[in-house]
């Protein structure tokens, strides 16, 4: 297997798809974010500085981030691949991740990139509801993404939530965001060709975004 690094913007199902790789390919699903909170909720200096920049919707550091990612990769679940999400998120942080690799001895491998239209994105948010469980989120009005039993979790079975955030208002902006800061970072693996767009519409199953991802997968 390889390591994939995976792109989405706000609403493109990241989540779900990560999930689905993981179980497909058994891949170690690893989230930035994820991580940096875990490491937040501990008692030391470094946890309290991260508890801050993160409560201030900042970017953590190159040195933490860079020593707490290192640390989980070097993990034996992440010898046969692993998927990153949230990591790199700019040029700076893409360039970090290499030299990591090389240090690690690791391979680059691929990055899939979910590309979707705005408008389909904005439906996506009116109906996301996330599981504050696990993490995995699905969509109370598309079909595709729709949660197996009424407002629970497939996985962990817990209550779903909407996000404070799904707002129409403030969706436009996060999207336009969002391709500011990744279209550099895309067009950087674009450049290195290793970059796999899997185009996603709201009227696709899981099914079929799967096959997608694994024709992307497989044809490296
Ligand atoms: P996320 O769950 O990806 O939205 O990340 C939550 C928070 O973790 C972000 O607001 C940042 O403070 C921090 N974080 C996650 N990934 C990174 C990253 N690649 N570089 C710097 N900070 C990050």
């Amino acid at each position: 297997m390889q390591n994939i690094i995976l792109i989405a913007p706000p609403a493109a199902g990241k989540g779900t798809y990560a999930k689905l790789i993981e179980e497909t390919y058994h891949l170690p699903h690893i989230s930035t974010g994820d991580l940096l909170r875990k490491e937040s909720t501990k008692d030391t200096p470094t946890s309290r500085h991260l508890k801050e920049i993160m409560s201030a919707g900042r970017l953590v550091s190159d040195d933490i981030i860079t020593s707490i990612l290192s640390d989980r990769l070097k993990q034996d679940d992440c010898q046969n691949g692993y998927i990153l999400d949230g990591y790199p998120r700019n040029i700076e942080q893409a360039k970090a991740y290499e030299e990591m690799l090389g240090t690690l001895n690791k391979d680059l491998g691929i990055v899939i990139y979910i590309d979707i239209d705005e408008q389909d994105a904005k439906e996506r948010v009116l109906g996301r509801v996330v599981c504050p469980q696990c993490g995995a989120s699905f969509n109370t009005i598309i079909k595709a993404f729709s949660p197996k039993e009424n407002n629970h979790c497939n996985y962990c079975k817990h209550e779903l939530v909407s996000r404070v955030d799904d707002t129409e208002e403030t969706f436009h902006k996060r999207f336009c965001e969002y391709l500011e800061k990744t279209d550099s970072l895309v067009k950087y693996y674009q450049d290195k060709g290793i970059l796999k767009v899997v185009k996603s519409q709201n009227d696709d199953t899981t099914e079929i975004m799967l096959e997608r991802i694994k024709k992307m997968v497989s044809n490296d």
